[in-house]
This record gives C-alpha cells, sequence and structure tokens, in this order.
C-alpha cells in the first residue's frame, strides 16, 4: 500500500483497511498491524527496535488525530482517523460473512479480560469461532505454552492487548509461530471489550 512518512515511520494511507486485511487473509499473506498515534511516533524516536518493528509492519494505520492531521497538512491527503479498536470491530464482522468459521486469539490484559473480551465476541460473532484466549501478565513457562498453542491452532486473526510498545515487540519476534495469520497490537481494546 501507497505509504507517507511521518516523523520516519511510514503510515499507509488507503479507503478500506478491513477490505485489505481481508484480502490478506484471502491469500494467507501474513501480516503485521500497527495502530500509529503521535505518542507512538514520539517512543518511536528514543525506541530504535520499537522504530524497526513499526517500519517493517506491513500495515501501519492512523489510528490518532494528530497523525491524520500531519498527513494531511504535509501531503494533502484525504486521511480518515481508523482507531484501532474499530478497524478489529469491523474486521471481525466482516470476516464472520466472508470466512465462516475463521479462527480468532486474544492475547493481554489482565487475568481473565481476555476471555471475557472473547466471549463478547464469540457471541457477536457465532460464525467466528474464538479458540483461545491468554493472559497477559504470566510466567515464562506459560509464555512457552502460550507460544506453543498458537503454533499449533494456527489462528487466522490474533489480537495481542499488551500495550505499546510490549505488544508491537512481541508480535515481531514471535509472528513466525503463525506465518499466515494477521497480527494486531490492540492496546486496551480487551478492557472496553470485556465491558
Ligand atoms: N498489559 C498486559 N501485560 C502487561 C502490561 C499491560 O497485558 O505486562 C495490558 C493491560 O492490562 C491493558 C493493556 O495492556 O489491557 C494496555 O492498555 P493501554 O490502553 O495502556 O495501551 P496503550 O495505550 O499502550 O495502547
Amino acid at each position: 500500500p501507497k505509504a507517507f512518512s511521518v516523523l520516519g515511520i511510514p503510515v499507509h494511507v488507503m479507503s478500506n483497511y478491513p477490505g485489505w486485511l481481508l484480502e490478506c487473509l484471502q491469500h494467507s499473506r501474513g501480516t503485521h498491524v500497527v495502530t500509529l498515534n503521535a505518542e507512538m511516533t514520539m517512543q518511536a524516536e528514543r525506541n530504535n527496535s520499537l522504530a524497526k518493528v513499526i517500519q517493517d509492519a506491513e500495515l501501519v494505520i492512523p489510528d490518532g488525530a494528530g497523525v491524520v492531521l500531519y498527513l494531511r497538512w504535509l501531503f494533502w491527503q484525504k486521511v480518515q482517523r481508523c482507531p484501532g479498536i474499530e478497524l478489529a470491530e469491523i474486521l471481525l464482522r466482516e470476516l464472520e460473512h466472508k470466512q465462516t468459521g475463521a479462527k480468532v486469539f486474544f492475547y493481554g490484559g489482565a487475568p481473565g479480560v481476555a476471555a471475557k473480551a472473547a466471549e463478547f465476541w464469540q457471541q457477536q460473532t457465532p460464525a467466528l469461532s474464538v479458540v483461545g484466549t491468554h493472559s497477559g501478565y504470566h510466567s515464562p513457562e506459560e509464555e512457552a505454552q502460550l507460544k506453543q498453542t498458537l503454533a499449533q491452532l494456527q489462528p487466522q486473526v490474533i489480537f495481542v492487548g499488551l500495550g505499546v510498545p510490549r505488544q508491537e515487540l512481541w508480535i515481531a519476534q514471535n509472528r513466525h509461530l503463525c506465518p499466515q495469520a494477521i497480527w494486531i497490537g490492540v492496546g486496551g481494546s480487551f478492557d472496553i471489550w470485556s465491558g
């Protein structure tokens, strides 16, 4: 996709992000989605690993109002703000129709939060298959187990809600476990979906 540089970070501008992601799924093209706001670009300036991970992500969407204004002023681009949580919600709803039975995994948040968010989505989109959840606070042994589970299940969509930059770094390190999946860092979205 077409990218514009925001302080050295490429941001992809397109009219239909969920549609693009559904196409990735159809073609089994593994994708890391970063939802970029101004706070993250500033973190990336201080944190080279984070900057590198965002630069390598297949899709960087303008999540924050600051990023959107920057793109409008500097490049005269018609850019719509696309909050990460909304992208995730639209993706799940469209995926339910386009790929019945698609497997979804929720990782992150305080104990029980991902499970509650997963329960909410299993009700909202019953034709999808929520195949697993894991809290974001755990021992190294539990994390090893989580990785094994992901490798075995091969979910099509994996939401990672560990906060920035933890979730971005974790995805970059572990996406090889499910090379055909869409991996999205969703921050505190599980806290909202869990009610
Ligand atoms: N979190 C986690 N493990 C940690 C630290 C944080 O799972 O070790 C979760 C936390 O419970 C919360 C989310 O990460 O659900 C961070 O949410 P926040 O809205 O602060 O994210 P950001 O603003 O960084 O996107």
